[in-house]
């Protein structure tokens, strides 16, 4: 087996001193847990406001719905996509009027639709002219965005097919919606979670261009461009930093929206009220998931790779490791000689492998009990995790300043 050594740059993802922090509160603390940080979410969401300023920020509570975290946003000036009457109620517990509140989510039971209307839910995704029915019956007059169809191409962590629809039935729910008493205010898209490529936001800013226009040709004036999430968090692959997606989009936007006019002399009222929906950006970098290594074991007697089986796995919050398509920073406080391992997690479901095809480089002299730290993990990570397989607990999530 080759040897290398373990090199592993801390500062390529966090100061020094934060780091310490995290480690600091960690320290005696039974594991897995995941720790989130305060600050870490008001940096980004304070970057993203200075990329985008025209931007309103409706954060995904789903990717991490910590109510610290939801509380910093809100005094911060964030509004929020909830996905179902579960984070509505969550979100007036915490005060949050519900005019900041988009409900997202196109799969909705109409029941939940007249939750949210008697809740003062005003404005809702949607995607399917059956929901646009429930829409005007249980929320009447409500503002309504259509979501059209991406492929997810250039995503680790692909949205398509599910959600959406074709510009031609987006523009038919439109004209039905007004024809019903609703209000349709615009359209909306995701490109995929952690959106590598930011060329991928350009072809649904035609698409949405066309249909305002064809929407405009029946009397239907829309002006709400919602671009959706996918703006990704600091895994192994290197990302783009935030300034060149918000200068791209701007870009796309402009060109898309303004008439032609001489450089910075295009009127600002010509744009549509544009919304952004970061689930990932926001809070992925913010969090540290801490683990302990369970066992460590060779399958083969002459060769193979050992596997490094974690206490916590695909149930325990590492789902988006399935295909590893998300790929954490691991971090050990170990030095010396590496090699090659497989690492799992400790159910007994035979899927509850995070990374086989893709092995990390973690030193050699790793031993049961040693903790590792998976960096870039405050997204998707605490809600996803099981509640009860094996026995084993949800994870336990902290927050820190
Ligand atoms: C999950 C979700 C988001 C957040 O996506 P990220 O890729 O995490 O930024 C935004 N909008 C909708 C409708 C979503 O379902």
């Amino acid at each position: 087996m080759n040897v290398f050594d373990y090199f592993f740059d801390i500062e390529e993802y966090m100061p020094k001193e934060r780091f310490a922090r995290f480690m600091d509160f960690a320290r005696g603390r039974e594991t897995p847990f995941l720790v989130t940080s305060l600050s870490v979410v008001a940096e980004k969401y304070d970057a993203l406001r200075r990329c985008m300023p025209y931007a309103s920020v409706y954060y995904a509570v789903k990717a991490n719905p910590e109510e610290q975290v939801l509380r910093l946003l809100s005094e911060r000036g964030s509004c929020f996509d909830i996905a179902s009457v579960y984070e509505l109620d969550l979100m007036l517990r915490l005060g949050v009027e519900p005019e900041r509140l988009s409900f997202g989510n196109t799969i909705k039971k109409a029941r939940d639709i007249r939750y949210a209307y008697e809740h003062g839910v005003r404005l809702f995704a949607s995607d399917s002219e059956s929901d646009v029915r429930k829409l005007a019956e249980y929320a009447p007059h409500s503002g309504v965005f259509f979501r059209i169809l991406t492929d997810g191409r250039g995503a680790d962590w692909p949205l398509s097919r599910k959600f959406g629809s074709q510009p031609d039935v987006v523009f038919d729910n439109i004209v039905l919606a007004k024809s019903l008493g609703l209000n349709p205010r615009g359209i909306s898209f995701h490109v995929g979670s952690q959106q590598l490529d930011v060329m991928q936001w350009r072809t649904p800013f035609d698409t949405c261009k066309d249909i305002f226009g064809a929407a405009e040709q029946q009397g239907i004036k829309l002006d709400l461009l919602n671009i959706g999430g996918g703006f990704p968090a600091h895994y192994l692959r290197p990302v783009e930093d935030l300034s060149v997606y918000a200068g791209e989009i701007t870009g796309y936007i402009e060109e898309t929206f303004l008439p032609a006019s001489p450089p910075g002399k295009a009127s600002p009222a010509s744009l549509p009220q544009v919304i952004i929906e970061p689930g990932r950006y926001m809070v992925g970098d913010a969090g540290v998931m801490v683990s302990e290594i369970v066992l460590i074991s060779w399958k083969e007697r002459e060769s193979g790779i050992p596997w490094l089986y974690m206490d916590a796995g695909k149930f325990g919050g590492f789902i988006e490791t399935i295909d590893e398509c998300i790929r954490y920073p691991i971090y050990s406080e170990r030095t010396g000689d590496a090699n090659d391992y497989v690492i799992a997690g400790p159910t007994c479901d035979s899927m509850d492998i995070l990374y086989e095809k893709n092995p990390y480089r973690l030193p050699s002299n790793l031993q049961e009990g040693d903790r590792l730290f998976f960096l870039s993990a405050g997204a998707y990570t605490q809600t996803y995790s099981s509640v009860f397989f094996n026995g084993f607990p949800p994870l336990r999530s902290y927050v820190i300043e």
